[in-house]
């Protein structure tokens, strides 16, 4: 089986679906690998580096997806909504596909993936067990988001993040809360700490209390209780608008006397839920910083322009989109290794085992049809019959 790289073609983009230093496992597990002549460039890993380890270089990505039995990539035409649509006519039936595909994206975009015949696998369906953590990249790249949001933020403040004790007088530390701990979050947290900020989180999820505590973050308790606020997969869940109105009430406090906000709240295949208002944002003192981590989703805060920084009532609002690759040489060593890891979970021959809750789970696309239960449901599609052996 040959595993072809693509080069990245998301605007911007910087990061790779493979780096060098997995190309030996992967030769190991019995693949070849084939990569897009400057794929890793961007992101610090130049071809040599590639040849070095047992890749070949080929010049164009016709070719390139003319060769490989299975494509790699960082952003598939799904999430990749600006020139992902020129990939389609290159892919082909059979051949497997694997990214990011934002699978309860556009039901029109997954159908168009599924009408070429790929068997494409979507990462963001990776189930969140134990078994898969390895292969987890939505852990992986909100690990760093929450780190880089929280160094965009320090840089915006007009203060600095530690207590110092100077001849010139003493500077309080700053006050940064983060809302929604997970991954990126509870990264978010770790960060500012290690900064010196005094850090608070929320979270909707009761369990996420003891993970804050251990990074050193006071956990804000607030008399309102979520209805089943943690779902099977472990995501936070949507709850009524009655009880996001309480939550903002109850938030207002904290949001003013915070100054720097970092945001990750959201729930799987919804709109964000939105937590600071203008009201809020209004009563933040002048230089404050909010960073919504959940801009690209419709974005936690009301005046959130996704991804665009703005300043609104002295109070600058970023709403930065696709963070993750603004740290491309480590979100590409991460990346690569989750997928290395479902590579080799998928094994050489391709023969796909669907009675494997994680190749189950994470199949999007198969012979013409989308035959994901959870995205079939989601989409209220009529469900397939049972998928045996493939
Ligand atoms: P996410 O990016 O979907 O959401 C971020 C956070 O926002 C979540 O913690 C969610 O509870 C929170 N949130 C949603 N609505 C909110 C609201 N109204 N107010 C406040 N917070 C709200 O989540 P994620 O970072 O991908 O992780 C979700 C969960 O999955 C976490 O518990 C994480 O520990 C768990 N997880 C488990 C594994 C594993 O077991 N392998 C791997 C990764 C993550």
């Amino acid at each position: 089986m040959i595993v072809g790289v693509p080069k990245e073609s998301y605007p911007g983009e910087r990061r790779v679906a493979l780096v060098p230093v997995v190309v030996p496992n992967l030769v190991k597990a019995g693949f070849e690998v084939v990569v897009q002549a400057g794929a890793g460039v961007e992101a610090g890993y130049p071809d040599a580096l590639y040849v070095e380890k047992g890749a070949k270089v080929l010049p164009t990505r016709a070719e390139l997806f003319s060769a490989a039995d299975i494509v790699v990539q960082v952003l598939c035409y799904g999430s990749n909504d600006v020139t992902g649509k020129a990939d389609l006519p290159l892919l082909r039936r059979g051949q497997l596909l694997v990214g990011f595909l934002r699978p309860l994206g556009s039901l029109e975009v997954i159908q168009q993936i599924a009408q070429t015949g790929v068997t494409s696998f979507s990462v963001e369906l990776v189930p969140r067990t134990t078994r898969a953590q390895s292969m987890d990249a939505l852990s992986s790249m909100g690990t760093i988001c929450g780190y880089k949001a929280v160094l965009i933020a320090a840089d915006t403040l007009p203060r600095i993040f530690p207590m110092l004790t100077t001849a010139a007088g003493t500077i309080t530390p700053a006050r940064v809360l983060v809302i929604g701990a997970g991954v990126a979050g509870l990264q978010a947290i770790a960060t500012a700490r290690r900064l010196g900020a005094v850090v608070s989180a929320y979270d909707l999820r009761p369990a996420s209390k003891e993970q804050v505590q251990s990074l050193g973050g006071r956990f804000v308790e607030l008399p309102i209780e979520a209805k089943d606020a943690q779902d099977a997969r472990g995501y936070g869940t949507a709850q009524d608008e009655t009880f996001y109105a309480k939550q903002r009430e109850l938030l207002a406090r904290v949001v003013a006397d915070s100054d720097v906000v970092i945001t990750t709240a959201v729930v799987p295949g919804k709109k964000a839920p939105v937590l600071v208002t203008t009201e809020m944002v209004k009563a933040m003192a002048p230089g404050s910083v909010i960073f919504d981590l959940a801009g690209e989703r419709g974005g936690n805060c009301e005046l959130t322009q996704s991804g665009k920084t703005v300043v609104e009532y002295g109070v600058t609002l970023i709403g930065r989109i696709n963070i993750a690759t603004e740290v491309p040489y480590h979100a590409s060593q991460m990346y690569a290794r989750n997928i290395t890891a479902f590579l080799s979970h998928l094994g050489k021959e391709g023969k796909l085992n669907l009675q494997d809750e994680i190749t189950r789970e994470t199949l999007l696309t198969k012979d013409g049809e989308i035959v994901n239960q959870r995205v079939r449901e989601f989409f209220k599609m009529p469900a397939l019959v049972a998928l045996g052996q493939a």
